[in-house]
């Protein structure tokens, strides 16, 4: 039996918008159950250099609506040794920090279940990335903002595309997983989307040409994850180039404009939903587990699955691509 008196907050990892949303909902979830936070900057590398600031329920105003992270984040490799990691302890006991919140990804995450068996601390994980790759949870916090800003950005490519009668590549992020290739595809009604996980099988390029992609249209648009697997929308488009010369190919990186902007209303709703469920999980005392929503019900997700389980894209979703871009 244990009480928690404080809580220290840190968003780490890449950015997702919602962060905000997340951490003010910690940080007044917290306060309502008259809880200490301490906002933690830069991720892991606060809790090493000492970067520590007590939060109350001001600091976390007018902040949901806000892309990025008001905490700042930062890939801390020092953090990834026992050495970095006994520091990180040292300035949790220094400072009264009982137990943490991370906001984060896989990485994230991974470094938390470490770190909270060496020194058993009580550690709260909410998945805060655009590449929704978490098992145990149906979505990740910014994965709808971000799907959404590709959708728009593929409307406005979709013009030019047919004005100039071309074939675009856009590349988009997720390096593991292509739910945002995928989904953002579907959404956007392209012709097809390439995506790690099918590749090591066939060759999606191919498939596409043979299957007549672009016979009967003015121009064609191909959502493409950034992955060594698919070899990139660059990659691809040189293989056009000199495999299928005949084509106009153009190519789009999306890039980090995927991860700005204002989260949507959804991402809002899973930060502040998710920020309550972890302050409730480390009063129940609760550990080394993510917050998950699956079918609209909180679930607690152990580390050690939510990281290593595969989450996979759904199939039947590249047959419907499939159908509807005849
Ligand atoms: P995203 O999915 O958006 O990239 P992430 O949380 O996976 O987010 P990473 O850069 O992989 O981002 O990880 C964030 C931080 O977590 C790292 O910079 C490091 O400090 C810590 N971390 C990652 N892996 C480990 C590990 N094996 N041991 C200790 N710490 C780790």
């Amino acid at each position: 039996m244990y009480r928690i008196n404080c809580i220290g907050i840190l968003t780490s990892g890449g950015d997702a918008p919602g962060m905000n949303a997340a951490i003010r909902s910690v940080t007044r979830t917290a306060i309502f159950n008259g809880i200490q936070v301490k906002a933690i900057y830069r991720g892991y590398k606060g809790l090493i250099t000492g970067e520590i600031k007590e939060f109350h329920t001001e600091d976390v105003s007018n902040i949901i609506q806000r892309g990025g992270t008001i905490l700042k984040t930062a890939r801390c490799k020092e953090f990834m040794t026992p050495e970095g990691r006994q520091v990180a302890f040292e300035t949790m006991q220094r400072e009264g920090i009982d137990a943490l919140v991370v906001i984060g990804g896989d990485g994230t995450f991974t470094g938390a279940h470490i770190f909270g068996q060496e020194y058993n601390v009580p550690i709260v994980g909410v998945p805060g990335t655009i590449d929704n790759d978490l098992w145990g949870t149906d979505s990740t916090i910014g994965y709808d903002t971000a799907m959404n800003t590709i959708v728009e950005a593929v409307d406005k490519i979709r013009d030019t595309a047919n004005s100039h009668e071309r074939l675009f590549f856009v590349e988009v992020m997720g390096r593991d997983a292509g739910f945002l290739a995928l989904n953002s595809a579907l959404a956007s009604g392209a012709e097809a989307a390439i995506i790690p996980e099918r590749l090591t099988k066939e060759d999606q390029l191919e498939e596409l040409i043979k299957n007549g992609f672009r016979k009967s249209k003015n121009s064609s648009i191909v959502i493409v994850a950034e992955s060594p697997n698919t070899g990139g929308a660059q990659g691809l488009a040189e293989r056009m180039h000199t495999e299928h010369p005949e084509y106009d190919v153009r190519v789009t990186i999306l890039g980090h404009l995927q991860r700005g902007g204002s989260p949507k209303a959804y991402d809002r709703i899973l930060a502040s939903r998710m920020g309550v469920a972890a302050i409730d999980a480390l009063l129940d005392e609760q550990r080394s587990i993510m917050i998950g929503i699956v079918n609209d019900e909180i679930v607690h997700v152990p580390f050690s699955k939510a990281i290593k389980d595969d989450k996979q894209v759904n199939p039947d979703k590249l047959g419907v691509l499939q159908i509807l871009s005849i």
